[in-house]
């Protein structure tokens, strides 16, 4: 990747531990519930389903007694640099709001999936059917997350609309809104994650814990050396892990 990330004042990051991780799913069940993504019509096709948020199971690939596994969860790593975005012919996808998150402008976008090719962390979903919930699943739907239409594409938005919600609450609390305390905005899968693992805040902000999460011996970005400078940190004390995260060969 060439060129330079664009600096925010407010950048917002996430920064997991995979080692609490237990892979028990319920960050991608709150993302699913928070974000209007509808029942899929082929759940077990991973070419043709949606998930913003996705736990992958790694493995060190040794034999029993030194096997290990660890749980990854994968939402869009929001990058510094984004390949999806300089890939997009109409605009749709872009990264210029102050707090440095991808946008997606879903009436904007043309279906061409240029962006879904280009995204190094896979993902990106193309809308393949329209979004149909079963008589009675309809009360579940939000009314802070627009529903998408067949043929566009979506991704992880870090739940911007709590962003916005934050901001409002903030203002007539009298605070600065641009300056939230650490915990007033949170993505849904941060919120119901029962371990712990999920961490969320400004990452330039001293008084929020990512600010000290990040300087870890331990954290890690994925696929660092493509340079996309991503605002999704990981954090594990098992070197296997790490070295997977930036797809290390094995004679390295
Ligand atoms: S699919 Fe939509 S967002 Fe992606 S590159 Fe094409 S127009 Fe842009
Ligand atoms: S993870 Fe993929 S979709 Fe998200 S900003 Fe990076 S390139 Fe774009």
């Amino acid at each position: 990747m060439s060129g330079h990330s664009k600096e925010f004042p407010i950048t917002w990051g996430m920064v997991i531990d995979i080692d609490k991780c237990t892979g028990c799913g319920a960050c991608m069940a709150s993302c699913q519930t928070e974000n209007n993504i509808e029942p899929q019509p082929e759940a077990s096709n991973k070419l043709r389903s949606t998930s913003w948020m996705l736990v992958y199971e790694l493995t060190n690939d040794k034999a029993f007694p030194n096997h290990d596994i660890a749980f990854l969860p994968r939402p869009c790593q929001q990058c510094g640099n984004p390949p999806c975005v300089s890939v997009c012919p109409v605009i749709a996808t872009d990264k210029n709001e102050d707090g440095g998150i991808v946008s997606q402008v879903y009436p904007r976008c043309i279906g061409c999936r240029y962006c879904v090719a280009a995204c190094p962390y896979h993902v990106r979903y193309f809308g393949w059917y329209d979004p149909i919930w079963p008589e009675g699943m309809e009360k579940t739907l939000s009314p802070l997350t627009s529903v998408r239409p067949r043929g566009v594409v979506e991704k992880c938005s870090f739940c911007h609309h709590r962003w916005n919600l934050a901001k409002d609450a903030a203002r007539a609390q009298g605070k600065n809104p641009d300056s939230l305390d650490d915990g007033a905005y949170v993505t849904a899968c941060v919120q119901n994650c029962p371990s712990g693992a999920l961490s969320f805040g400004d990452l330039k902000n001293p008084k929020h814990k990512v600010h000290e999460l990040i300087k870890s011996p331990n954290a890690f970005r994925l696929l660092e050396r493509l340079g996309t400078n991503t605002q999704v940190y990981y954090i594990s004390r098992r070197e296997w892990v790490r070295k997977l995260g930036d797809n290390y060969l094995k004679s390295e």
